[in-house]
């Protein structure tokens, strides 16, 4: 954000006139307002209260979802109509690209009719590079007003894992001073965009995300960032309320073509069944590390064990929804079991040491991890296992894969906590955090810092609960 007006002041402005804004279309189904707001304007999106939908069954499409969008620069309107006064007619379109697209067809849907400039762009090695049949970049052409080429872009991204969040690939093709075509490549870092989402969980995670249209990949980082306070396999409830804060990426103030444009969690809110998570990303400033997620107090949002041995998908989620799973609860047979089809990978829910890798009478196929203390986790009726005894794995690692192996009346993983050979109920250790603080430093920063983020989750949870005000 370019010199932020005082956190606080916007703030209350933000959720006054967000507020007023929900109550004041809280009968329409799809409402799109702007609202100009001292130095940045929010766009608030599809609110579809249920209020107004009573008579219906609730439906993923009729759910409430709010979309809130800060362009966080201003366009230069002067120069951009001045150019506009010098220039003959001229047109700009864009088009995002097919696996199956060739030069030509990509051409035409650009609107350019230019033999010259299409010569150019097939025998050219960078073009080739960054056009070479792909999908889902995205193209820009300008032309005149008969189809002859005066420029054109691409945009998509780039190969290098460690940049491909912060930064895409750009293509220009124009003609330099002496006339002639010429193809240039740059990394350029994109821009960001935030956006804030609620939604309810009905069915499943991904429905509720789909329904506050919240891309796939902020869905899982949300998940990902609560696997050590919620099993979303087993303790997910009906009710249940979630409220995110995303970067949206934008290359060139449009907002990318690929993954959906999804960026970052800056923040983050989960109440499951009674209680409240929250977690917040910090990147200190004047640290060596690189950012992670805290909670509100600054103690690091980070546990000792997974919730679940069983990363959130939308086939795992689905599976429990569609068909009813073997879960019994921990004291049925001392183990948790979770219905999944076979493949699904299976992974340490904490750091430590593969004790047994291999069969176990009954169980199967089945790895277990000593994580020190006298603890250990047993994963059972695996259908291949992927590590070897005395292996170290890091928490999350994978370690073998979805069976029914043993004893199994069908695939599913049978899950165990043992304490010096004592089985304990798995809920009861995954939420002893292992809380670092950050130093004193770094929680002054990280307290600037927090009050944004606690404000903007505040924001989004009132437009939500605005939108639906019988649903508290
Ligand atoms: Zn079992």
């Amino acid at each position: 954000m370019t010199a932020p007006p005082p956190a606080r002041e916007l703030l209350a402005a933000l959720r006054l006139r967000a507020g007023a804004w929900a109550r004041a279309h809280r009968r329409a189904f799809v409402a799109v307002a702007t609202v100009g707001l001292a130095g940045f304007g929010i766009t608030a999106l599809a609110l579809a209260p249920l209020a107004a939908i009573s008579s219906f069954a609730p439906d993923a499409a009729q759910l409430p979802r709010v979309t809130i969008s800060e362009p966080l620069e201003l366009p230069a309107l002067a120069p951009q109509l001045r150019a506009l006064a010098e220039q003959e007619l001229e047109l700009t379109r864009g088009t995002v690209s097919r696996s199956t697209d060739s030069l030509d067809a990509l051409l035409a849907r650009l609107g350019v009719h230019d033999v010259e400039a299409a010569d150019f762009l097939r025998h050219d090695a960078t073009v080739a590079l960054a056009l070479g049949g792909r999908a889902g970049r995205m193209l820009r052409a300008r032309t005149d007003g008969t189809g002859r080429l005066v420029e054109l872009s691409a945009r998509y991204p780039v190969d290098a894992h460690a940049r491909r969040g912060t930064h895409f690939n750009r293509l220009r093709v124009q003609r330099d001073e002496s006339g002639h075509w010429r193809a240039e490549l740059d990394e350029v870092a994109f821009g960001t965009q935030l956006r804030l989402a609620a939604g309810v969980v009905r069915t499943s995670l991904f429905a509720a995300t789909d329904a506050a249209d919240v891309p796939d990949a902020v869905a899982m980082q949300l998940a990902e960032i609560f696997a050590i306070d919620i099993d979303f396999h087993r303790e997910l409830r009906r009710g249940d309320r979630f409220v995110i804060v995303y970067e949206v990426l934008s290359a060139d103030g449009e907002v990318v073509a690929w993954n959906e444009g999804a960026g970052r969690v800056l923040a983050a809110e989960f109440m499951s069944g009674g209680r409240t998570h929250r977690a917040l990303w910090f990147a200190d400033p004047g640290g060596q590390a690189r950012g992670s997620y805290y909670s509100p107090d600054g103690s690091s949002h980070r546990g000792a064990f997974l919730a679940s041995p069983l990363e959130l998908s939308r086939v795992t989620s689905g599976f429990a929804a569609r068909r009813d799973p073997i879960s019994q609860r921990w004291g049925a047979h001392l183990g948790v079991d979770y219905a999944a089809p076979t493949g699904t990978p299976v992974r340490a829910v904490g750091a430590g040491t593969v004790e047994t890798a291999g069969w176990m009478r009954g169980y199967g196929l089945t790895v277990t991890v000593a994580h020190g203390n006298g603890r250990v986790t047993l994963y059972a009726h695996l259908s291949r296992i992927g590590v070897r005894r005395g292996e170290r794995v890091a928490q999350g690692q994978p370690l073998g894969r979805v069976g029914a192996t043993g004893w199994a009346t069908g695939p599913h993983l049978h899950f165990e906590f043992r304490v010096q050979g004592v089985h304990r109920d798995p809920d009861a250790f995954a939420r002893n955090g292992e809380a670092r603080p950050l130093s004193p430093q770094a929680l002054a920063r990280f307290a600037m810092q927090r009050e944004l983020a606690l404000g903007q989750l505040e924001v989004a949870a009132a437009l939500a609960s605005a939108a639906q005000p019988g649903e508290r």
